[in-house]
């Protein structure tokens, strides 16, 4: 099995640097694939109540640990806080709820997953809520400020709901004003994070702050193509760039094993998902290699400052929902 190195978190907890996402992954595979990933070797699971598949998810994690596979403190569970509940008293039942859908009951980590307050919809309404009031179109903003939010994540920590709480999709200004506030410093800030999105400035802010820093959609445009996004349909594919390819060839691996060891060389961690299961593999191996100088310097002469998941995109008639 491949060994998985681990980032030490601020909380002083251990996260692995290679996990698995489940964003947009069927309900109906769901557990499966959850449970196919922890027999490859995954430990980290990157959900969501926004993913919709948090029932399933739990289903596959029991399944592992009734079979003996894994322990619960083999598995370091991340979760995130959806724009809905961001008004301190509705976070705590929510994440009750979430935990209660994992068939556990704390997270290795819980996110707030986008620093954007949306007007609270009754879970007995609509679960996942998803970013419209009406689940059409309509968007309700609320006034809860982050840092309100914040406290009441910090409350997770406190009752033993949360071993540690981070932040995902935040900028720099909205990471100096949290940490003004924060009596609980975020371990991670989880941000888009490839190629052409290279977030130096933002991963040097966060270095410095000792937070750890997690990419998602480590291969670019191909997550947001799946979902027909324009602006992604008109960029070049990294798993099939020449740089990249190049770059592959020459250490004998493929171009997402190159994509995903250009976060992971840096200590950024990724959690990739697919549910063919050579592909778990290859991208689980993805630290067994070293990138040069060379390497790095071309690869970072593709950056173009290009943000696909942006609330912007859900708003406006480039909609991913
Ligand atoms: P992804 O990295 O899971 O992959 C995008 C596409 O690449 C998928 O179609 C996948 O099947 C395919 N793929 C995976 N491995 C491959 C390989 N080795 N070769 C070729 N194709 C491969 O992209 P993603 O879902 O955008 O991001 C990963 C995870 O990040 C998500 O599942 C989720 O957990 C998290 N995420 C978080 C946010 C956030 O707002 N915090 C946003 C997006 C994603």
């Amino acid at each position: 099995m491949v060994h998985t190195p681990v980032i030490k978190l601020n909380s002083g907890h251990n996260m692995p640097l290679v996990g698995f996402g489940l964003w947009k992954v069927d309900n109906a595979i769901c557990a499966d694939t959850i449970y196919n990933a922890i027999k490859a070797g995954y430990r980290l699971f990157d959900g969501a109540c926004d993913y919709g598949n948090e029932r399933e998810c739990g289903e596959g994690v029991a399944r592992a640990i009734k079979e003996g596979i894994v322990k619960r403190e083999d598995l370091f569970i991340t979760s995130k806080l959806w724009q809905t509940f961001h008004e301190e008293h509705r976070i705590e039942p929510i994440v009750r709820r979430q935990l209660a859908d994992w068939q556990i009951d704390y997270f290795d980590l819980f996110l707030v997953h986008f620093p954007v307050a949306l007007e609270y919809v009754d879970p007995e309404v609509r679960y996942p809520p998803g970013w419209f009031y009406d689940g059409v179109g309509e968007v309700r903003w609320s006034k809860a400020t982050n840092q309100e939010t914040w406290h009441g994540m910090e409350a997770l920590v406190r009752k033993g709901l949360a071993r540690s709480i981070g932040i995902s999709n935040f900028q720099s200004q909205t990471i100096y004003d949290l940490l003004k506030y924060a009596t609980i410093r975020p371990a991670v800030l989880q941000i888009e994070l490839h190629p052409y999105m290279q977030q130096s400035g933002i991963v040097r802010l966060a270095k410095a702050e000792g937070i750890a820093v997690t990419a998602y959609s480590s291969f670019g445009p191909s997550s947001f193509i799946e979902l027909g996004l324009e602006v992604a349909k008109n960029m070049k594919s990294l798993l099939q760039h020449d740089l990249i390819a190049e770059i592959a060839k020459k250490h004998g691996k493929t171009t997402a094993q190159v994509l995903l060891r250009w976060a992971t060389q840096r200590e950024i961690a990724v959690i990739p998902k697919t549910s063919r299961q050579a592909i778990m593999t290859q991208n689980l191996e993805c630290v067994n290699f070293d990138l040069d100088e060379d390497d790095m310097r071309r690869i970072a002469s593709l950056n173009q400052n290009i943000k696909f998941n942006s609330p912007v995109n859900y708003f406006n008639n480039d909609r991913l929902l």
